[in-house]
């Protein structure tokens, strides 16, 4: 033991203190695209670095407590998986772990999985991966040289930072890289919702199993307006044996501004409240004695992503087009939350499959820089569907070895078929799904 005689020094900032990180590929933002991104790039050999301005890795997969993986699978009624690589670890590691389960949806797959031990797997891998991490930390500047990314400026509490990099992976969801760089980026006209999700406990998870979903629904519509609740659709599902039910049942609008944000979230919180005296007055055999245990992150859908070389649009989604730059292969519905009152759903038919190609990750202007996830170009409509994690899995192993091949040339003038073969399995393998 130290014992309680502890010497002190006294000291101050020193004048030039600015740290510079130097590697091979930096990827901004940790949730299900740049950790996908990350942990490619570190298993192919390269020095990473993963920024992140949350405490904590997983952005909303983790932080948002989104749930449940969707669009890992293809529709019915053969259904088959359509994203390998990382999401091989994470769904062997949870099934082991009783921590997810598979549930019909959609005429698909989706697996609902515990949030807390999917955390943990995440914070594993990256540090066997040999990755370095910047938590609470925040891209703040970008600096464009030409047409490449030379480095990023880094805010964190403990002070400043530079990272320079031959490649940047923009998984920040909000083209965070694209924005500070001063390249060009596209932003809806009129909002597109998020959502506060919300886990229950203390409820009766039998009486919660047998209220009808779409009865729920129904009564939500007509007594939406009595409790206050903007958003009149949604839906509420327990995970069973974990004493947790997570609602996914508000919207909030979700500004790039951070006073208009922080409304955000108590805008959120009200909304979840008012959800609770929604369920405990109307279902009182499984709610009466409901409490909110956690107010997740407030989940953002779609807020600002880069201009790439091609958007994808709703007619690629609907027609099921596959391009010649393919990276990655989705099933899930149109799924747009541009309407305060509800969502609107698009299902796609049966054994339906559309693609995203590449041109859809990499900036027009940068030669360095390839976006993944919710960031990538595409219309409002065309992303509202592959931006579920499934696709966003795929698009980080595409954004890491794009850049890879690349090295400190261009990612634009890469070899397709070089890429191809890097990430086949997103793109040929189709193991039949088996419960
Ligand atoms: C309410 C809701 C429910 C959903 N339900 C489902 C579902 O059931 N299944 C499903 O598969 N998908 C669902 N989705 C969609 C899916 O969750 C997201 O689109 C997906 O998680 C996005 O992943 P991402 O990696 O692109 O971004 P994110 O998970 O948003 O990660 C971006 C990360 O970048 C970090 N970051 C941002 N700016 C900076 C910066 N300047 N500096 C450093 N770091 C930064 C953020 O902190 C964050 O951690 C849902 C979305 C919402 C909002």
């Amino acid at each position: 033991m130290g014992g309680t005689d502890i010497p002190t020094r006294t000291t101050r900032r020193p004048v030039d203190s600015l740290k510079i990180l130097q590697c091979d590929v930096c990827v901004v933002g940790s949730g299900a695209a740049g950790l996908s991104a990350a942990l490619e790039a570190a298993r192919a050999g390269k020095r990473v670095i993963l920024v992140e301005a949350a405490q904590s890795l997983g952005g909303q997969a983790v932080n948002s407590i989104i749930g449940t993986f969707c669009g890992l699978y293809s529709n019915g009624p053969d259904v088959t998986r359509l994203t390998y690589g990382v999401a091989d670890d994470i769904l062997r590691h949870l099934h082991a772990d009783s921590a997810a389960q598979d549930r019909s949806a959609r005429n698909s797959i989706i697996v609902q999985y515990d949030e807390i031990a999917l955390a943990r797997w995440i914070d594993n891998a990256v540090r066997d991966a040999g990755i370095t991490v910047l938590l609470g930390a925040v891209v703040r500047n970008a600096h464009l040289s030409g047409r490449r990314i030379a480095a990023l400026d880094i805010a964190t509490k403990f002070g400043d930072l530079s990272v320079e990099a031959d490649g940047f992976v923009d998984a920040s969801g909000d083209a965070t890289v694209a924005w500070h760089a001063g390249l060009t980026v596209r932003e809806p006209e009129t909002p597109i919702f998020g959502t506060q999700i919300v886990l229950f406990e203390n409820f009766d998870e039998a009486a919660a199993n047998a209220v009808d979903r779409w009865e729920m629904q129904g009564r939500l519509t007509n007594r939406a307006d009595h409790y206050g609740l903007v958003r009149k659709d949604g839906f509420v599902f327990s995970f069973p044996g974990h004493g947790t039910a997570l609602a996914n049942m508000t919207h909030v609008e979700t500004p790039l501004d951070a006073a208009d944000y922080a409304n955000t979230v108590f805008d959120g919180r009200d909304q979840a409240d008012r959800l609770l005296r929604f369920l405990r007055d109307e279902y009182p055999a499984a709610y009466g004695n409901a409490r909110i245990r956690i107010y997740a992150a407030p989940g953002v859908r779609q807020t600002r992503w880069i201009t790439g070389t091609y958007s994808l649009t709703a007619e690629d989604v609907r027609a099921g087009r596959i391009f010649d730059d393919t990276v990655a292969r989705c099933s899930w519905p149109i799924e747009l939350h541009n309407n305060a009152a509800g969502a609107y759903w698009e299902e796609l038919g049966d054994n339906h499959v559309h693609t995203v190609p590449l041109g859809s990750l990499l900036h027009r202007d940068a030669d360095n820089l390839a976006a993944a996830g919710r960031c990538i170009d595409g219309d409002t409509v065309g992303l509202s569907s592959v931006r579920v994690m499934g696709p966003c899995l795929a698009m980080g192993a595409a954004a890491a070895h794009a850049l890879i091949l690349a090295g400190s040339g261009s990612v634009h003038q890469i070899d397709i078929g070089a890429l191809r073969k890097k990430i086949s399995d997103n793109l040929d393998r189709n193991d039949p799904y088996r419960a």
